[in-house]
């Protein structure tokens, strides 16, 4: 039966306290500890890992097209440095070329 005050795991749903009565399962706790809590002992780091494992996932997915804008420029800087480094053989080339006459 839920009593007023009373807070469940979110994850697992058993009862991890009372904020009127500050009774836990461990004791008695302070008010604000207990309307802070959101998950049991057992649940907490196993929850925890979960929502990293989210947040990781969706930076991932933010940070894609940022990623691939990126690697489309560096693709563009090599082609021009490929084509700057022909004309600088040409250049070389022709210098020779000029020196030997
Ligand atoms: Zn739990």
């Amino acid at each position: 039966m839920k009593v007023e005050g009373d807070h469940f795991c979110s994850r697992c749903g058993v009862w991890i306290g009372n904020h009127n009565t500050g009774e836990t399962p461990e004791g008695q706790k302070s008010f604000f500890s207990i309307i802070r809590r959101k998950y049991c002992e057992e649940c907490r780091p196993a929850a925890i890992s979960e929502q990293t494992r989210v947040r990781l996932h969706n930076l991932r997915h933010r940070n894609k097209p940022k990623l691939k804008q990126a690697a489309d420029e560096l693709t563009k800087a090599v082609e021009v440095i490929e084509a700057q480094r022909e004309v600088i053989m040409m250049l070389k080339a022709e210098l020779e070329n000029r020196v030997k006459r």
